[in-house]
């Protein structure tokens, strides 16, 4: 009924019941997909050969075989889809996106040191609107090019943020930083907290691909108080809620120190737990912990390349997905990974926890992809719209190649997609029915003028640097 309400409100309900009676008269759509192989990512459904998506406006009509579509539809556009692999859109469900300005600038550090001696006076210094523009456009350009559809963020000036992702096309839950301490345009709590709810109030319900939300930094920048009226205030606006949690030795320490629990038992007790609740890292659990996050819906968002680098710990991510937790994958910001390739997440989702546990069992590929796509969407709040090619959901979808030399020979397209391909072998990137990439071009962002920007960026804040200043 849900997705049937969905179609009439698009006006759609008399095409699909043309489309369903099969009449002679092929019916106009806005856009078809091929594939050599459709990965739909529906429990327990084969690979699609020689499928096909049918798209009308921003949704999904119909996912079929090739035959099937083409004696239904007539569209406007068809991507062929010879030598490819069509599969639902990566989604990213922890970043800071600006942060691609800083990608490079401080490695091989411990994440206090790191984010206290480095990330927190930089961006003090140098992260204005117009940096995060450009940040955000870098990012966003980035992730178009290796098939992300659907992000998290985190980060300062998110109304430039909503307005980036409003240009480019992609869709995003934007979350806004508040935080106990000053940070860039803030005193400290008051101010910051206030900008948020202003800014979740403004765009909430706005825009059809955009989500306002929350972000209180993490339990070791946010006192607990603070905590309870961002929980308070996003089940007032209905809003989602993106936080650290749980991501490091310093922090579980600090929260055993002064409140004599753990992160997630502490998080749970401002009331968190009972709102659409983003945690992303999660790493420091026990087995109280993942039972009380498995009881109570939050969704979890495994960052391991960004784990590895800050020698953060591995997450209990098997135990999370057994305990019926929702796990998602995110590429945390550019300057602890440094890029956003979700490909790179993906693998290596399926090869650490194997490592971990001197298990080869451990994250098999099909699950690694299912935390990029179908259990991503999910655990990020947003499974009824995107992470699945199935008719009434949002037609957010990428295409892969598979026929290069290294590629070959391919015998099972789910190892290929989790062991063999990455992000330079994205070709198309679809989202809400607009094509954004067209093989392997950018279609909405003037990648001249954004490098031109970067350059100048980078000018900048190298000279800040080499003048000690
Ligand atoms: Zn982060």
């Amino acid at each position: 009924m849900v997705i049937r309400a969905l179609l009439l409100l698009c006006g759609l309900w008399t095409v699909v019941a043309q489309a369903q009676t099969g009449g002679a008269e092929r019916v106009p759509v806005s856009l078809i997909v091929r594939g050599d192989f459709v990965l739909t990512m529906e429990t327990g459904q084969p690979v699609l050969a020689d499928g096909a998506v049918a798209i009308v406006g921003d949704r999904i009509l119909r996912v079929g075989s090739w035959a099937d579509i083409s004696s239904r539809f007539a569209a406007e556009q068809v991507i062929p889809g010879e030598g490819r692999i069509v599969l639902p859109g990566l989604i990213n469900g922890h970043t800071h996106t600006s942060m691609t300005l800083f990608r490079g600038m401080v490695d091989d550090l411990d994440l206090m040191t790191w984010l206290n001696q480095y990330v927190f006076p930089m961006e003090g210094r140098f992260v204005t609107a117009e940096f995060v523009r450009i940040g955000t456009e870098l990012a966003c350009w980035e992730m178009i090019q290796g098939g992300t559809t659907t992000f998290v963020d985190m980060y300062f000036y998110p109304d430039t943020i909503a307005q980036v992702v409003d240009r480019c096309g992609l869709r995003a839950i934007v979350a806004a930083p508040h935080i106990d301490f000053p940070s860039p345009g803030f005193r400290g709590w008051d101010d910051s907290f206030a900008a948020a709810i202003e800014f979740v109030t403004a765009w909430r319900g706005k825009h059809p691909r955009i989500t306002p939300a929350f972000a209180p930094h993490a339990p070791y920048t946010v006192v607990p108080e603070h905590l309870e009226a961002t929980a308070k205030m996003a089940a007032k606006l209905g809003a989602p809620v993106s936080m650290h949690i749980a991501e490091a030795p310093s922090e579980t320490e600090f929260v055993f120190e002064k409140y004599e629990t753990s992160p997630v038992k502490h998080v749970a007790s401002t009331g968190l737990f009972e709102q659409w609740l983003i945690g992303a890292h999660m790493i420091q659990l026990d087995n109280e912990d993942i039972k009380l996050v498995g009881s109570r819906g939050v969704g979890a968002v495994h960052n391991p390349t960004s784990n590895m680098k800050l020698g953060a710990g591995v997450a209990p991510v098997a135990d999370m997905i057994a305990a019926g937790v929702n796990v998602g994958l995110g590429t945390d910001g550019a300057a602890s990974n440094n890029d956003l390739d979700m490909w790179e997440e993906i693998r290596l989702a399926a090869l650490v926890h194997k490592l971990k546990a001197a298990d080869p069992t451990a994250i098999p590929a099909p699950t690694a992809l299912d935390m990029a796509t179908r259990m991503g969407a999910e655990a990020i709040g947003m499974g009824d719209q995107v992470g699945q090619l199935v008719a009434g959901k949002q037609a957010d979808l990428i295409q892969v190649d598979f026929t290069r030399l290294r590629h070959g020979p391919l015998y099972d397209v789910m190892s290929h997609l989790v062991y063999v391909l990455d992000s330079q072998d994205v070709q198309t990137t679809v989202v809400a029915g607009q094509v954004l990439m067209l093989d392997r071009e950018v279609l909405t962002i003037n990648g001249e003028q954004l490098r031109k920007d970067v350059t100048r960026v980078r000018d900048e804040i190298s000279t800040a640097l080499d003048r000690g200043e």
